[in-house]
């Protein structure tokens, strides 16, 4: 995976973000859409697009309100994108797919938010499921916007997960580590009898990160 810290992230990022995403099996078929946002407007991949095999022609400008300014149909999430963007000016590249574990949890209506894993505290607390609504309806921008006040990773009742970053390289691994976190969740549900942290030891981490940031 190519690295776009610190420089202008480009349509070519996206395709390159798309087949990491297929190689990871975070996405499937033609779900999912990726995002960022540039100085002329959001780059949006297009609507009906394989995410493993985008090429430019499948990514389209639009303004910051999702208004496209190319002859190609945006999306049908976009407006998910763009309310994202206008809630955190800190965020520049949403990846939105339906990866295996985050969605079977969605599915289920389960939050991950046991403390099972020290890191996973330092890295997200938890990741909430935001209420069910129709995809690319009013409703679900309403009922999923609004985790993004504090967090960067959020799944969606009965149909899958957002992740947000400052990059997508950045967007990428926090959809990467949730999706490693739900699968390590659901095999100790197998294994059984997982052992939580204590509330110790969960203060301890939070008032590292804390120390941290
Ligand atoms: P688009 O192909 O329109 O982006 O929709 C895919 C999707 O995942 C809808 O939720
Ligand atoms: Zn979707």
């Amino acid at each position: 995976m190519i690295n776009v810290k610190g420089k202008k992230m480009n349509k070519k990022d996206i395709i390159e973000i798309g087949k990491s995403l297929y190689n990871k099996d975070l996405t499937v078929g033609t779900s999912g859409n990726i995002s960022i946002k540039t100085d002329n407007g959001i780059l949006i991949t297009a609507s009906g697009t394989a995410l493993g095999f985008l090429d430019e022609e499948n990514i389209v400008l639009t303004n910051f309100e999702g208004q496209e300014l190319e002859n190609k149909k945006a999306s049908s999430e976009k407006m998910l994108h763009v309310e994202i963007y206008k809630q955190r000016n800190d965020v520049k590249a949403i990846i939105h797919t339906h990866p295996v574990y985050l969605t079977s949890f969605a599915v289920c209506h389960k939050a991950l938010n046991a403390p099972i894993m020290s890191e996973n505290i330092l890295y997200f607390e938890d990741i909430p499921v935001a209420e069910y609504a129709m995809p690319s309806s009013k409703q679900l921008v309403e009922n999923t916007v609004k985790y993004f006040k504090d967090r960067d990773v959020v799944m969606m009742a009965n149909h899958g997960a957002i992740a947000v970053g400052k990059d997508l390289t950045e967007a990428y691994l926090k959809l990467e580590t949730a999706e490693y976190y739900a699968k390590v969740a659901l095999n100790t549900q197998i294994i059984g009898n997982p052992q939580e942290l204590s509330e110790k030891d969960v203060k301890d981490l939070i008032n590292l990160k804390n120390q941290k940031n």
